[in-house]
């Protein structure tokens, strides 16, 4: 175990006060009855705007909205979305939410409400924002790790992002809604949670490189830490059963996952939570990943991009005695041969500029490169110590998974095998924040692990 973790294990208040957007979370039975008080001591509401879609209206907008009927606080305005086709979190649901509560004759009082799951959630988030008011949320399974996060994940002029918006003030999430919702939404929130380890075997790799002046780096803050890292495999035993409808497991599993949201929170970004396996994610959901025509949950892509992240971190750190060679007369690329890899694994995408920028933003001299090189391979037996001593190894990740009914397999979540391992080069090329397919490529690796992982019989089979 890592240094940081003999210390004591904050509770989920602990962490709700490092937090310094959310003021309240909810999680008991009987909550909704007190949203009424939620909405009188935290937003002097005049009134409130629900948003859900027509599965979380049934799941718990009708219970919602009779509380507080009969509480007397005015319903200002309604937005329920079709249940079907599954709702995208795209931007123009968000304008439908501004423009709906613009239009009201006294908008300024009106709070916001999100009824449902991740999707709503964002959706409400980033209007709430827009509008330059606070919302209260309602969470109708525990799916993602995004509720109490600082941002939403957004389909934007084409292509996924991350926009900037507060995660709510308040939330009240019912315990028998969260055992109720369908077994794919629970087992996504799982998937979402193990992610946490090897986001955390990264943190290790990007805290030991970080004195080096490496573009993209963090060191580790142990208070953040211990609010995730220590408690995690605890609260995965504890939720193994949520994709299986067990009240307990779902309650374990939202808490864990709202406790990552303020630890975000805490941190100001995703790095106690989000590692390379997120990157693998986003290049699918820039894609559009989906199977059958039915989008791919976030969770579900963030459990294929976990156990690929897992992989490359095992062969990676394969040999106990020194990190991997890169092939014989291997030339690092310069500047211009690099942006013009990355241009071309973007091409035609949205987000080409944007990455094209990042890629100059990361790309260090050949001199600073050389010193990573250096300083990995001096330190690298304690450097493994640490980030083995953490990481779940692939066999249990995948043990523990199959439990919980989460994807195994690339194909499960409609990739080919050898599609999911290609998309390490282009996740490595998405963001300045460095983790473990990051150092390979630095160490001129990315390559020839690849290639071990393609031949692979064990790996994402
Ligand atoms: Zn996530």
């Amino acid at each position: 175990m890592d240094n940081y973790d003999k210390a004591s294990i904050p509770s989920l208040a602990d962490c709700l006060k490092a937090a310094d957007e959310t003021r309240e979370l909810l999680i008991h039975r009987g909550c909704y009855t007190e949203i009424p008080a939620l909405l009188e001591r935290f937003y002097q509401a005049g009134g409130v705007y629900l948003v859900s879609d027509e599965h979380t209206r049934e799941a718990a907008g009708r219970r919602v909205r009779e509380i507080l009927e009969e509480a007397g606080i005015p319903i200002a305005g309604e937005l329920c979305f079709p249940a079907s086709p599954r709702l995208h979190a795209d931007y123009s649901h968000i304008a439908a939410i501004t423009g709906g509560i613009s239009v009201l004759p006294n908008p300024g009082g009106v709070v916001p409400v999100a009824i449902g799951a991740g999707t709503v959630n964002d959706l409400v988030k980033r209007a709430a924002s827009e509008l330059k008011r606070s919302y209260l949320c309602v969470p109708t399974a525990s799916s993602v790790d995004g509720y109490t996060a600082y941002g939403a994940a957004v389909l934007y002029e084409g292509y996924k992002q991350t926009m900037s918006c507060p995660a709510p003030l308040a939330l009240a999430a019912e315990p028998e809604v969260l055992a109720k919702a369908p077994s794919y939404l629970s087992s996504s929130g799982f998937g979402d949670l193990a992610s946490k380890i090897i986001a955390g075997c990264e943190w290790i790799i990007s805290d030991a490189v970080e004195p080096l002046g490496v573009p993209g780096a963090d060191r580790i803050d142990g208070a953040i830490w211990n609010m995730t890292q220590p408690g995690l495999m605890g609260y995965l035993e504890r939720s193994i059963d949520a994709a299986r409808g067990d009240a307990g497991a779902v309650i374990a599993l939202f808490e864990a996952l709202a406790i990552t949201g303020f630890s975000m929170q805490a941190f100001k970004g995703s790095r106690p939570v989000s590692g390379s396996e997120h990157l693998f994610s986003h290049v699918w959901e820039m894609d559009d990943l989906s199977l059958d025509g039915v989008p791919v949950t976030h969770g579900h892509k963030v459990t294929i991009g976990t156990l690929a992240a897992t992989a490359c971190c095992e062969l990676f750190f394969a040999d106990p005695a020194a990190p991997p060679s890169p092939p014989a007369g291997y030339v690092r690329p310069g500047l211009s041969q690099r942006t013009n890899s990355v241009s071309s694994a973007f091409k035609g995408s949205r987000c080409h500029d944007l990455v094209v920028q990042t890629a100059r933003e990361k790309y260090m001299d050949s001199r600073t490169a050389a010193r990573i090189g250096e300083a990995v391979r001096d330190n690298y037996r304690e450097l493994r110590d640490r980030v083995l001593a953490r990481l779940l190894p692939y066999e249990k990740l995948k043990e523990i998974l199959a439990q919980a009914l989460c994807p195994l397999k690339p194909e499960t979540i409609g990739l080919s095998r050898s599609e999911a391992i290609a998309t390490a080069r282009r996740a490595q090329m998405m963001r300045n924040k460095y983790g473990i397919l990051d150092l390979a490529w630095d160490l001129g690796v990315l390559e020839p692990i690849l290639s071990r992982l393609e031949d692979s019989e064990t790996y994402l089979r």
